[in-house]
């Protein structure tokens, strides 16, 4: 058997390099894989994208975050994690996917997409920006239709439907209707969301009230096809013409990684995985969970801002086993 890591983090988001940096200070051998590029996720967030949180609520193992405002945006994010990666020379492999995480007495083998490793404790950090909420609707898979919202210039002057009323969404149909798109809202329940960030909330329901953006509520799709859309709203069924389709109905954690590393499921909609949220081991010994991942399909449950702290917890309870131990 190849050498045995303390501790292997699976993926590098924030919060992965949040536990690196504590494995780190404790001489720890760690090693993070990550299957995309360093914070992938943020990577893959709208161009122009602008934090709720202020830069200090971001910062991780209270290195200073300094951003041009108090709320960073998407550039400033990337600068900064990409500065505590390399400047702290975090042991990190990207672009490996993890596949298999499986314990075999008291320690892991954890398969990526390049080898095999071995490690005492495994911390599962890999968020849930990965595996969209599907439509479900025929046309779904059309190259016009996407999950991922970056910017709103290839939608000027074009009919886009922006499903959803979450902050992405009601940030996707402001910018392409300020850009020159042709905005349709299709929205399932009857109001935009409550947790629509509250300085943009007014904007949105007054470009809705005078017009300019047309918004369909209590209404779904139906299908999409290659030039226009279908919609049932509670006045019966509508079609209408379309160039793009741009699904922001939220996202979800890898559930069957999760399963098949034996971490037990609620059963109920919200598939909360079980954890002690006092040391966020699983109910695999060994085995932690940390950031966002934790919520199941509560997504909107955990952020930075309040897992950052994962890291700290997790950490100390692995040297406190050890302390038990000696
Ligand atoms: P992620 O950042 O999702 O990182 C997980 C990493 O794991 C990814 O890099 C992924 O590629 C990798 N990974 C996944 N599976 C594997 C695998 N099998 N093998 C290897 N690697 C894997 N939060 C705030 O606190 N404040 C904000 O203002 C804020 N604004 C936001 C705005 C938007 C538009 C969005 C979408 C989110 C925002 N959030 C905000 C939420 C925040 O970005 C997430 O909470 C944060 O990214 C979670 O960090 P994480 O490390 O847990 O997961």
């Amino acid at each position: 058997m190849s050498k045995t890591y303390r501790v292997l983090i699976i993926g590098a988001g924030p919060i992965g390099i949040a536990c690196a940096l504590e494995c780190k200070k404790r001489n720890w051998d760690y090693l993070v894989l990550e299957k995309g590029a360093l914070t992938n996720s943020l990577f893959n967030y709208p161009k122009n994208m602008t934090f709720f949180s202020t830069s200090e609520k971001l910062e991780i193992n209270d290195i200073p975050f300094i951003s041009n405002n108090p709320k960073p945006n998407r550039d400033e994010a990337l600068e900064y994690y990409r500065r505590v990666a390399t400047s702290n020379q975090l042991n990190i492999h990207m672009y490996e996917e993890v596949e298999t995480v499986i314990k075999v007495d008291d320690y892991f083998i954890i398969t990526s997409s390049k080898t095999k490793y071995y490690a005492d404790k495994v911390i599962i950090a890999s968020g849930f920006y990965d595996i969209p909420n599907l439509l479900q609707v025929p046309g779904e898979d059309l190259p016009k239709v996407t999950h991922y919202y970056n910017e709103a210039h290839p939608y000027a002057m074009q009919h886009v439907v922006v499903v959803g009323a979450s902050n992405s969404a009601v940030d996707a149909a402001l910018e392409i209707w300020r850009k020159g798109g042709k905005v349709t809202m299709v929205i399932r329940g009857s109001e935009i969301g409550d947790r629509v960030k509250y300085w943009v909330r007014p904007d949105i329901i007054n470009r809705i009230a005078e017009g300019s953006i047309t918004a369909y509520y209590k209404s779904e799709i139906v299908k999409i096809t290659t030039k226009d859309i279908t919609i049932a709203t509670s006045n019966g069924e509508k079609t209408f013409a379309n160039d793009f389709v741009v699904a922001l109905t939220g996202y979800q954690p890898n559930f069957k990684f999760l399963t098949e590393a034996g971490i037990n499921l609620s059963k109920d909609a919200a598939c909360l995985p079980q954890y002690d949220p006092n040391t966020m081991e699983t109910n695999i010994s060994g085995l932690y969970l940390a950031g966002v991942i934790c919520g199941g399909m509560e997504t909107h449950k955990w952020f930075i801002e309040n897992s950052r702290i994962h890291a700290k917890v997790i950490t100390e309870h692995i040297e406190n086993l050890d302390l038990q131990k000696d």
